[in-house]
């Protein structure tokens, strides 16, 4: 259950946590097959990404292991302007390692774009990425990414680990914000 006063901060919800979790199990099913008989790194994208690699991460039937970046894109406002620094780097040397970046979130594809040829730069032999969720029409660049958990429309939403003003990431479900929040 949600805490009442959270979810009436909600216009719409988008994605309850029964339709999140089914999802995330059929994309782990995917991976334990693609990633069978290699050593599996998951890379986690900080603060966003905690609760998709808490769930991605215990419904792997299989040894992974675990590391955290923290970044952060230059410009104004909520727009991502492709120049991205790093907050916290990986403590995992990536010389020949499967990397498998979690995100919450492609939104103009920016971030994500630098981090894989970041990640790759470092000797990494593959560099691919899981999402919870895109937003196909704020595409600025194209990201090939494996795993997707949904398609969701070019709103600002918020739960299940994505943040407004650092609040919201509670939530298990992922809703829109409600326009009185903001004001
Ligand atoms: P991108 O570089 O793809 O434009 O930005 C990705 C990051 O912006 C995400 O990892 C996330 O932190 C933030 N972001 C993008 N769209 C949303 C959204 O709808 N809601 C929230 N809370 N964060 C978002
Ligand atoms: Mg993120
Ligand atoms: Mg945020």
């Amino acid at each position: 259950m949600e805490p009442a006063d959270i979810q009436g901060d909600l216009s719409e919800v988008l994605l309850s946590e029964a339709e999140i979790h089914a999802r995330i199990a059929e994309l782990c099913r995917e991976i334990e097959r693609d990633y069978e008989g290699r050593d599996l790194l998951l890379v986690g994208v900080l603060r966003g990404a905690v609760m998709v690699m808490a769930d991605v991460s215990r419904e792997l039937r299989r040894h992974i292991e675990m590391d955290w970046m923290a970044v952060s894109s230059y410009g104004a406002g909520t727009q991502s302007s492709g120049v991205v620094r790093i907050l916290k780097d990986l403590d995992s040397d990536l010389t020949g390692r499967d990397v498998l970046i979690i995100e919450d979130i492609i939104d103009s594809g920016l971030t994500l774009s630098w981090l894989r040829e970041n990640l790759s730069s470092r000797g990494a032999a593959t560099v691919e990425i899981c999402a919870l969720l895109r937003k196909p029409a704020a595409a600025k660049v194209e990201v090939d990414v494996r795993y997707v958990g949904f398609d969701i429309p070019n709103d600002f939403v918020v739960g299940y680990g994505l943040d407004y003003a650092e609040k919201y990431r509670n939530l298990r479900a992922v809703g829109v914000l409600a326009p009185h929040v903001y004001s």
